[in-house]
């Protein structure tokens, strides 16, 4: 299991706690709910025995990390009030991509996820993220995803 020492992404405490444990994925994965016992925090984890490959853009190959995901996810919401859980819950939405793959996995398609969940938890971190994954050549580009932006805030109005 890659997922020795689980540490809490809130306070970095090594020991967790296990509160619940199921098996997910037909039995080739186990998800782990988990408590902090220093700050309380909860989380969610999914763990398995395979490696999952991930392939950049340029070929190279490593191994799929969901500690990289959750830095690169929250080194794009530096600053954001955005809760924990909402990161938490996106970190999980990818490792659950990437361990139901067959295998291995394309960075894009981590991108792809990441910047679809960042369009429901904050505006300005998926636009940050958006610049870098989607290497916005021209200005326009960057003006017309916040068009689309602004389009569906009038339509989700009334559930905020
Ligand atoms: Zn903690």
């Amino acid at each position: 299991m890659y997922a020795a020492g689980m540490r809490c992404p809130l306070c970095t405490t090594d020991d967790t706690r296990v509160v619940d444990s199921r098996p997910t994925e037909e039995g080739r994965a186990i998800r782990r709910r988990r408590s902090c016992p220093r700050c309380g925090h909860r989380f969610t984890t999914f763990e398995r025995a395979s490696t999952v490959i991930v392939v950049k853009r340029d070929g190279r190959r490593q191994a799929f990390d969901a500690s990289k995901v959750r830095l690169g996810v929250e080194i794009t919401l530096a600053d954001r009030p955005v809760p924990q859980d909402s990161v938490d819950d996106l970190v999980a939405t990818v490792e659950r991509a990437a361990y139901t793959s067959r295998g291995s996995i394309h960075a894009d398609e981590i991108g792809a996820i990441v910047l679809e969940g960042l369009r429901d938890i904050d505006e300005v971190g998926y636009l940050r993220f958006a610049s870098v994954y989607k290497e916005f050549q021209r200005a326009s580009d960057f003006e017309r995803e916040v068009a689309s932006l602004d389009a569906e805030e009038s339509l989700n109005e009334r559930d905020r």
